[in-house]
C-alpha cells in the first residue's frame, strides 16, 4: 500500500466523500419511499460505471498494488496541497447539492410523480452543481495522486457521461416542467 502523505490524504478524503454521498443518497431514498429502483442497464448506466472506474477503481489499484507504478511521477508538494483543497471543496459542494436537491436526487434522468423543480441554493446559479462538484473532485484527484493513470482518471472518465447525460436530463426536465424549466434555464449557467 502507498503511504505517501498525499496518498493518505486522498484515502481519508475519499472515505469522507463516500460518507457524504451515502448520507445524501440514503436521505433521498427514504424520502422517495418504495419508488426507488435499480437503474436500468443502458448507456447512461454504463457511462456512470465508467465514471466509477476513475472515482475509486483505478485509484485503489494505484494505492493498494504496484500494477500502475510504471506511471508514477514525482509531484511538487504544492500540487498535492492544492489537490487536497479542491477535493475537500468538491466534497462540500456535493453535500450542498444533496441538501438542496433532497428527494429529487436520482441516479437516472427520470422525473418522479412528486418531483419539484429546485431553483434555490446552489441551483439558483447553476443547473448541474452536482456534476460541477464531480469535476472539482476530478481536478483534486489529479493533483493528489502522483500517477498518470489514477490521477486524471476521474476527470477524464466522467466527460463522456456529461456529454451524454446533460442534454438528455435537461430535455426530460423541459418535457416535465415546461415553461418553468425553460425560464430557469434562461437565467442559469450549465456547470
Ligand atoms: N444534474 C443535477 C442533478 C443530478 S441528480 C446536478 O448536477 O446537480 C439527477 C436527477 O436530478 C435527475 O432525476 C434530474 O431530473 C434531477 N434534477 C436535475 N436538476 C434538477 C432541478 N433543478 N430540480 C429538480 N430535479 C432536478
Amino acid at each position: 500500500m502507498k503511504t505517501g502523505l498525499f496518498d493518505l490524504i486522498y484515502l481519508v478524503s475519499f472515505v469522507l466523500l463516500s460518507i457524504v454521498r451515502a448520507v445524501g443518497v440514503n436521505r433521498a431514498s427514504r424520502a422517495q419511499g418504495s419508488k426507488r429502483r435499480l437503474p436500468p442497464l443502458n448507456l447512461d448506466t454504463m457511462l456512470t460505471l465508467l465514471q466509477s472506474l476513475g472515482l475509486f477503481f483505478l485509484p485503489f489499484i494505484y494505492l493498494f498494488s504496484d500494477w500502475l507504478d510504471w506511471a508514477n511521477y514525482p509531484m511538487p508538494p504544492l500540487w498535492g496541497w492544492l489537490g487536497a483543497v479542491l477535493y475537500l471543496l468538491g466534497t462540500w459542494m456535493l453535500w450542498r447539492t444533496h441538501v438542496d436537491l433532497g428527494a429529487n436526487w436520482s441516479d437516472t434522468i427520470e422525473v418522479s410523480a412528486g418531483h419539484t423543480l429546485v431553483t434555490h441554493g446552489v441551483y439558483s446559479r447553476i443547473r448541474h452543481p452536482m456534476y460541477s462538484a464531480h469535476l472539482v473532485l476530478g481536478l483534486g484527484q489529479c493533483l493528489l495522486l502522483a500517477n498518470w493513470i489514477a490521477g486524471p482518471s476521474l476527470l477524464l472518465l466522467q466527460l463522456p457521461f456529461y456529454f451524454y447525460r446533460i442534454p438528455r436530463e435537461e430535455e426530460r426536465l423541459l418535457q416535465h416542467f415546461g415553461e418553468q424549466y425553460y425560464d430557469y434555464r434562461q437565467c442559469t449557467g450549465r456547470l
